[in-house]
Parts: C-alpha cells; structure tokens; sequence
C-alpha cells in the first residue's frame, strides 16, 4: 500500500480511538495568519487550524512577527516579556493577546528593527523582497525557539511546535541544537518559496558552520531557509495528499524532491479546510446579498453587483467566469491570456482580481482597455471584493500549474460558482469533473484539465459553458459543490492525531530523525 495512504488510515483510525487523552501544548509558529495580516492562503490557514485545534480541546498557541499592521488588528495586547536574542540590538518584546474572535492565546513578536516598517510581511512596498529577509526571520525563529524551550519568562513550554514554511524553517534546524526540546511538525503550504539567501548572509546569522553542507542546509551553494525544516523536523505535513506525493517527483519537487523521497515515511498530506464562517454565503457580510443552496436565485444579484464594480454591462445570461489570487506563474494565468481571442468569440465576461508579477498586471490592464465591456481588471488587494468575486461569478478560473491545497476553489464550491481547475494538488482532491457519469451520479462539482496547456483549459471552459445552458443540469453541480464539507474540523483531527503520533516517538539532535538513515545516505538522496 501506498505509504501516504497507510498514513491517513492510521491517522484516521487514531481520530476513532482517541478518548480523553492529556492536553498537548502546542505553538504554531507562521508568519501570517487571517486577520492579523494576509498575503495567501497561508494566512487563511493559519487564522482558522489553531482555532479548530483549541476546539478539540488542546493548548494551543500562536506566535507571530509583530507587524505594524498586525498589531493594529490584535485588539488588546500586553507586553508580557522583553528577552535578548543574537541579531537584536535591542531586547525582543514579546506582547501577548488573543487571536481575534477566538480563544487561542497569541504572542507578536517585536523587533522594531526588523518588523516595524511600512509594506508587506516580505517585501517592500514597491514589492521587492526585503533585503535582510534571512536576518528578519532567522531573529523570529530565534524568538520562537526561546518561547519553545521556556527561555522567554513566560512560565510555558509546549509539547511540540508547528512551524510553517520557510520563514519558520529554522526553528527545527535551531530546536535540534538542545537536549530535552519539543517534537516539531514542519508544514510546506508552498514547497515553491524556499528562503534561500548568499553565503554573506549566511556568515551574518552566526550559525553552525557545518549548517553550510548538503546534508543540512545548503542548497546550490545558497543556504536554504525550508531545509531547516525539511531535514530537521520531526515529522513533514504538507497541505494535500496529492500535493505531498507530487513533491517526491522532479516536476514538481523543485530540487528537493530527492530530500523528500528520503523522509517519505515521515511526510503526511492534509488537506486545508475552509472557515465557513468567514466564508458561507448564507451569512456572508461583505456580499450585497446572502444566498443558500434553496435560495439560488438570490445569487444573481451579487452577480450585478459585481458586473457593476468591474464597469461590465449587466446582463444575467451572460456566463461570468471569475479569478481571483496572487498574479504569478504558479495560478496558470498566462494560460487564460493566450486564449483571450478565443474566449472573446464566445458568449462569456471575465472578471480578475489580483496583484503580483508587473508584466502579469500589465497584459491584464491591456486587455481590460481594450475589451472594456467584457472584461474586468482590478489590480488590487482587496478581502471585501474577493467574497464578492466568488459569489457573483458563475464559474471559478484556477488553471494552476500547481496548487499544493489552494483555497479559492473550496470557497467557490461553496458559493455555487463550479470552479475550472487543472488536476494537479489540492485542486485534484477537492474538484470532481463534469464528466458524463459524474454528472448521472450527481457528484460532479467542476471542470477538471489535465496539462497547463491553452487548448486544454479551453475545452474545460467550452465544457462549461455548454452545460451553463443547461439549467437544471448546472443547478445540481451547483448544488452538489455547495453541499461538499471542506470544514476544519476533519483536518484540525487529523494534525491532533499527528500530533500524539510525533509525540510517541524519541527524539535526537542530529538531523533526519531518529530511526532513519545515517548523514551519509542523506548525502546520497541528496545529490
Ligand atoms: P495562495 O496561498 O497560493 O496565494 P490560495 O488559493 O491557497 O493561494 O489562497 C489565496 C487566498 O488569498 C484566498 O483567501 C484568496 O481569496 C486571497 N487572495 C489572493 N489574492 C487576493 C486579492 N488580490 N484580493 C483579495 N484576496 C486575495
């Protein structure tokens, strides 16, 4: 049996079994979470997984840079520690709160120097990455690693910390360093983003020298930040089943996929889940107009509401494909670009919504000038329009080359907008395509392509759009998408399970884990 799949029976089957076993305490360190501060999905996750987690009765703790505009959106924070950490002129104030509307306790981490500065979590307002990237989160790992072994005064020590991508990923390489530390749980929501920095800056973080060696840290003769997490965790979880066992393969391992294949017995795919709260259309506040799967039609006002916003004619027959996320490679948008003369002849309004890539946003601003009655470009960040986006249009655009969970075709499965994916991921475990016998069985829920080619997505679209003429028939798929249950609860479990799993197994200082392969075969895998 395939081991990721043995993985999840035994997971699931511990989910059965689980009684009243002790509390664990735990700290999730990442560095965004909704609604603190968000760039992508994995402020999504981290906003709602450890709210899902203190619902199942665990200690559970947040910690983050204290960003100005996190700080902002905290609510009541108190200054509850101040500790001196290498890479800090000054003592690091640790200020203490709560994640708003929920229970779970929240630490913002403030190093003026390095955080309290106008633009984004990594990059300067004019979007280039912040220069001193590694000295920023190599200080934040510092501060977590401090709070995991009970060095901060604040009189806690969790079981185990979660860490979150790369800006996190040395704080299992930095935890291994100490006798009698938390297990660590290591989660790659982006296997693509890699914090990888030069030699100099390397030097500059004063860390073990022999950290710069393949078997550890160094990557192509840079030190990469999500080894730390890769190689030193205890255990690797990624964001979707297909997504972990994509990662093991060239496509789509990008350089680490040998490391990966090595840990395999200890890499778990789960997928995201969707806070319903935020995101239901029955009781969404940012639309102009609720909805339910009973109240369908209700739908077709957000749908003027948003040909309104975007300056297109407001027309309801009309089929209104809509796109929403960060303007990169990854979303497959160049793909929707290549096909815009082909779209064009057919009866259809595109809407996007989006910032990234300059020459992305410009081929977007193009287009709208010059076919402003069909199609509309917002080159903006903007929460409220995205619930407005996934409510009002009638299909979902999300051609991703890859997607390792993605969140907007979940939400859109839930607003009745059937979304058009590539079969790649996350999209390959939560879309069931239209085809003829999914749509007799009544699970289909969206289009379903093969390879990030034009002419592939243009076939799903042409698919779509056939059968949006057909009412009864897109009433069900629209139904059927809104009924699929993609809640936290089920995935929140899921990681508890794991959590007790990592907990039973010993711990060690070197790297790769215990039980595993000595350094030298690392090396092996490796190269
Ligand atoms: P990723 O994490 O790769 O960016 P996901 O689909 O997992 O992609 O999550 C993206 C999240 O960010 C969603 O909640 C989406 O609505 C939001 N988002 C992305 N771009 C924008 C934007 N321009 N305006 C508003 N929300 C956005």
């Amino acid at each position: 049996m395939d081991s990721l799949c043995f993985e999840y029976i035994v997971l699931t089957q511990a989910t059965l079994n689980r009684g009243n076993l002790p509390v664990m305490d735990i700290l999730f360190a990442c560095s965004e979470a909704h609604p603190l501060i968000k760039t992508g999905g994995l402020a999504d996750v981290s906003g709602s997984l450890p709210r899902a987690i203190k619902n199942l009765k665990q200690e559970i703790r947040l910690i983050l840079p204290a960003y100005p505009v996190a700080r902002g959106n905290a609510g009541i924070l108190r200054l509850v520690s101040e500790i001196s950490l290498p890479g800090s002129q000054r003592p690091v104030r640790i200020l203490h709160g709560r994640l708003p509307h929920t229970r779970v306790q929240l630490y913002l981490i403030d190093a003026p120097e390095y955080f309290d500065r106008a633009g984004g979590p990594y990059s300067t307002p004019a979007g280039k990455d912040w220069p001193d990237n590694a000295a920023r989160f190599a200080l934040f790992a510092r501060a977590v690693c401090a709070v995991a072994m009970n060095q901060a005064g604040l009189d806690w020590k969790p079981d185990l910390v979660h860490c979150n991508d790369w800006q996190t990923g040395l704080v299992p390489a930095l935890l291994s360093l100490q006798a009698k530390r938390p297990a660590t749980i290591f989660t790659i929501h982006n296997l693509a983003y890699q914090g990888l920095f030069g030699w100099d800056q390397f030097k500059a973080l004063q860390l073990p020298h022999d950290w710069w060696s393949l078997d550890t840290l160094e990557f192509h003769d840079k030190i990469s930040f999500i080894k730390g997490g890769l190689v030193f965790s205890d255990w690797i979880t990624t964001v979707s089943p297909t997504y972990a066992k994509e990662i093991r393969t060239t496509e789509f391992g990008c350089g680490l996929e040998g490391l990966l294949e090595h840990r395999k017995d200890r890499l778990t795919g789960i997928l995201n889940g969707v806070d319903y709260q935020v995101w239901s259309p029955g009781r969404d506040r940012l639309l102009p107009q609720t909805y339910t799967a009973r109240t369908l039609e209700s739908k077709l006002k957000n749908k003027a509401a948003l040909q309104g916003t975007f300056g297109l004619p407001a027309k309801a027959e009309i089929a209104l494909f809509g796109h929403v996320g960060r303007l990169v490679e990854q979303k497959g948008l160049d793909l929707i670009l290549d096909l815009l003369p082909e779209l064009l002849k057919r009866p259809m309004q595109l809407v996007f919504l989006g910032t990234g890539e300059a020459r992305l946003e410009q081929a977007l601003r193009k287009a709208h000038r010059q076919h402003q009655d069909r199609i509309g470009v917002q080159i903006d960040y903007d929460e409220k329009l995205a619930h407005l986006l996934e409510a009002g249009s009638d299909v979902f655009l999300m051609p991703s080359r890859f997607e390792p969970c993605g969140l907007n075709q979940l939400y859109s499965l839930r607003y009745a907008t059937p979304p058009i994916v590539r079969n790649t991921g996350g999209l390959a475990d939560s879309v069931i395509d239209a085809n003829g016998p999914n749509l007799y069985q009544h699970t289909a829920t969206g289009f379903v392509f093969e390879q990030a080619r034009p002419r592939q997505l243009l076939r799903a679209i042409d698919r779509a759009l056939n059968l949006f003429n057909r009412q009864d028939v897109w009433k069900d798929l629209q139904q059927t998408g809104m009924r699929e249950d993609f809640s936290w609860s089920r995935s929140a479990s899921t990681y508890v399970d794991l959590y007790e799993q990592v907990l039973k197994h010993p711990r060690t200082t070197t790297p790769d884990s215990p039980g595993t392969s000595p350094r030298q075969k690392l090396s092996e895998a490796l190269i």
